[in-house]
């Protein structure tokens, strides 16, 4: 059962240094803190009563403060025929999102919503259609992973940040969950499996890498400001130039590079010309280049290029010296690939769209 947001707040909210302050404030080791850790995230026990080593003046102290529950609950599990999962899941004030397992060969990436719906209005994205309704909380970002880990036994290897929602609008949260996951005495993440995806807060991509190593994902999709302005709205404010300037400064962790996303729009942004310019924009740069061909999803007016299309346009970029991966969709049957997740919110039929549409015609 799921607790009401306003009940308590969930500890699982709380990053491994609040965990310590609470700790340090009612006048204990701050090595209690380390011990509560792995009890929630090692053991993964439902109560507090069952951390034995803890006294029981402090389990008290916890049960006044904090809940300890699953803050979403799962209301619907799809497998696609590739056996890429989709986890519909309930929020504690009925709000609705959804995470995507990926398997493959010796990984499974789970691919989690960091927000209800998403306000930046990518024309491309279903979820931008729906809008941005709130913030998730710590608890329900962490609670994607506990739970579709548990259900799987234990198997999720990887974990990125390209569900719903755009991460870095929720920064404050996802650098809890971040340290939450990093946490040596907490869930113990290597950040190299770890991949945070951004359509390029700029400011936020700088005060993201002050606080933590992680790989970045920038969702790039264009070559130049014009095109990009017309499908990637937050470019106006943070326009390709700075957000490459961010980009390079970002510190991924060692042995790891800076990736770019790249959704090829039939007739929008797959010409020659768009490749010869994003290999100009990307040349010399250490990065790799995803290509994600587009998943047609109604009611987005987008198709995807042909396949003659994509290995054109990766032979270009190719030329350029740059490292190009053409990236398999995956669970498009279920509205479980790259910018198909709506969670079952009505989407929009919004101006933009109706733009785009004509100009996919
Ligand atoms: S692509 Fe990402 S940032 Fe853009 S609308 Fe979709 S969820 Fe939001």
């Amino acid at each position: 059962m799921i607790r009401n947001l306003k009940e308590s707040i969930n500890i699982k909210d709380l990053s491994p240094k609040e965990i310590e302050k609470f700790i340090t404030d009612n006048g204990l080791e701050p090595f209690r803190a380390r011990q509560i850790g792995k009890w929630i995230y090692g053991k993964g026990v439902p109560s507090f009563d069952e951390m034995t080593d803890l006294s029981k003046d402090l389990r008290e102290a916890l049960k006044g403060a904090f809940s300890l529950g699953d803050s979403i609950e799962l209301s619907e599990e799809q497998m696609s025929k590739d056996g890429t999962k989709k986890y519909l899941f309930r929020l504690s004030d009925g709000n609705q999102i959804e995470s995507v397992l990926i398997p493959d060969k010796g990984r499974h990436t789970l691919c989690i919503s960091s927000q209800v719906g998403c306000s930046l209005g990518c024309t491309f994205c279903l979820t931008g259609t729906v809008g941005r309704i709130r913030n998730l909380t710590p608890s329900e970002i962490l609670d994607q992973y506990l739970l579709v880990n548990r259900i799987n036994g234990g198997t999720v290897t990887n974990i990125v940040f390209m569900g719903m929602g755009e991460p870095l609008d929720n920064l404050d949260n996802l650098v809890r969950v971040l340290k939450t996951f990093t946490d040596p005495n907490y869930l113990a993440l290597s950040p190299r499996r770890l991949t945070v995806s951004t359509s390029g807060l700029v400011p936020k991509m700088k005060e993201l890498g002050d606080q933590i190593s992680v790989n970045l994902a920038v969702s790039l999709n264009a070559p130049t400001d014009a095109l990009r302005n017309e499908i990637m709205p937050i470019n106006k404010r943070y326009p390709i130039k700075e957000l490459i300037k961010a980009s390079v400064k970002f510190p991924v962790p060692t042995r790891k590079t800076l990736m770019f996303e790249y959704v090829l729009l039939k007739g929008v942004n797959d010409s020659d010309k768009d490749a010869y310019d994003l290999g100009k924009l990307l040349s010399g740069i250490n990065c790799k280049v995803n290509l994600i061909p587009f998943n047609e999803s109604q009611p987005l007016p987008y198709r995807s290029p042909s396949r003659e299309r994509v290995l054109g346009f990766q032979e270009i970029l190719m030329s350029f010296g740059i490292n190009v991966r053409i990236r398999k969709s995956r669970g498009r049957d279920i509205l479980g690939a790259c910018g198909q997740l709506a969670a079952e919110y009505p989407v929009r039929n919004t101006k933009k769209s109706r733009r785009a549409n004509e100009a996919a015609v």
